[in-house]
């Protein structure tokens, strides 16, 4: 029998004992889920940077720990974490991201907002969006969620260029990677979504320098992290028409404070880090599949890799 301590906060147990129960017995794993093991005797930690462990000392036997969420930034830093710790890579996360990121995209892209928000009774047929070939999108950071929302793009008929730390070949994106690479890919690009992981090699990588690569007038969508961004910068770059819209999910201080200048800001959308979440049904299934490799002797899937930092 497995003991498996849930460590979230509070209401996620009511979302995940059900489902977690489910994935267990259906994989066939023996597993007492519980809120409150002995340190001692846990197997396995399911865990949520937001619940109840945060001195992974006393889990002696834990042979690793699963987290709930794609971001690891605030665990992966934590010495006392010795045992392998895996990410999540959920399908339904990564659709919502998908979903997300092509709406937001669409709405740039499209000009909908001329027509949602400012119908004032005047006929005006002068002013047809181009279409998604002529718009090129760049995508900082080409993993599970970056990959997916680049051939979501790629669909529709964009030029996606894609970013990431080491070479890729992805099929239907241009794949630039590293610091020479950083600047080709925001060369002209009239969309920047940024997905990346917040690492101190990522913080600020949208800058006043950077910025100032991007086609004139373009759009900024930020559902990665908020420290991705030098906020003074963007703000300039707002102002000045450098930029033409920022969409953000993210921030550094979230939530956001009232007095925050995106708040107000006439160019700014501001969603509250809602662009995507984990879903316990299909989350309950990754994580279990993972136990069961590591009791079947499998190399862990999604292992966070604590000297890159994501
Ligand atoms: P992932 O699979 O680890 O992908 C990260 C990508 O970033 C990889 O392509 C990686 O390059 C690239 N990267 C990392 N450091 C880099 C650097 N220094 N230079 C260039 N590229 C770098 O992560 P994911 O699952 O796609 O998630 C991405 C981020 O999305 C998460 O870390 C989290 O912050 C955010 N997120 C936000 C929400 C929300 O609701 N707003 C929800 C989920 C996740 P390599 O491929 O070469 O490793």
């Amino acid at each position: 029998m497995l003991n498996v301590l849930f460590s979230a906060k509070p209401a996620a147990w009511a979302e995940y004992e059900a489902p977690l129960k489910d994935a267990f017995a259906k994989a066939g794993l023996a597993a007492h889920l519980s809120l409150d093991h002995a340190p001692a005797d846990v197997d396995y930690i399911i865990f949520a940077p937001n619940g109840p462990v945060k001195d992974f000392r006393p889990y002696t036997k834990t042979k690793a720990v699963m987290g709930l969420w794609a971001g690891v930034e605030t665990v992966v830093d934590n010495e006392t974490l010795t045992q392998p710790l895996c990410r999540l890579v959920d399908e339904s996360l990564t659709n919502g991201m998908v979903e997300w990121v092509t709406g937001h995209t669409l709405r740039h892209h499209l000009g909908m907002d001329t027509h949602i928000l400012g119908q004032d009774g005047v006929w005006r047929d002068d002013s047809f969006p181009p279409v998604a070939a002529n718009r090129p999108v760049t995508i900082l950071g080409i993993g599970a969620l970056g990959a997916a929302c680049g051939q979501a793009l790629h669909r529709l008929g964009f030029p996606v260029t894609g970013w990431s730390r080491s070479p890729k070949d992805i099929a239907n994106i241009r794949c630039l990677h590293g610091d020479a690479g950083l600047r080709a890919a925001l060369t002209d690009a009239q969309v920047v979504i940024l997905l990346l992981p917040q690492t101190p090699e990522t913080t600020n990588i949208l800058n006043a320098e950077t910025l100032a690569l991007m086609a004139k007038g373009s759009f900024v969508i930020n559902p990665g992290r908020g420290p991705l961004i030098d906020d003074a910068a963007l703000l300039q770059a707002l102002d000045s028409g450098q930029i033409a819209h920022a969409t953000l999910d993210v921030f550094r201080t979230e939530p956001l404070p009232q007095d925050d200048p995106y708040w107000a800001h006439p160019k700014v959308t501001v969603t509250p880090h809602i662009a995507s979440t984990t879903r316990p049904e299909t989350a309950a299934e990754v994580i279990v599949e993972n136990i069961g490799r590591g009791e079947a002797g499998k190399p862990f899937r999604f292992l966070v890799d604590r000297g890159r930092g994501y």
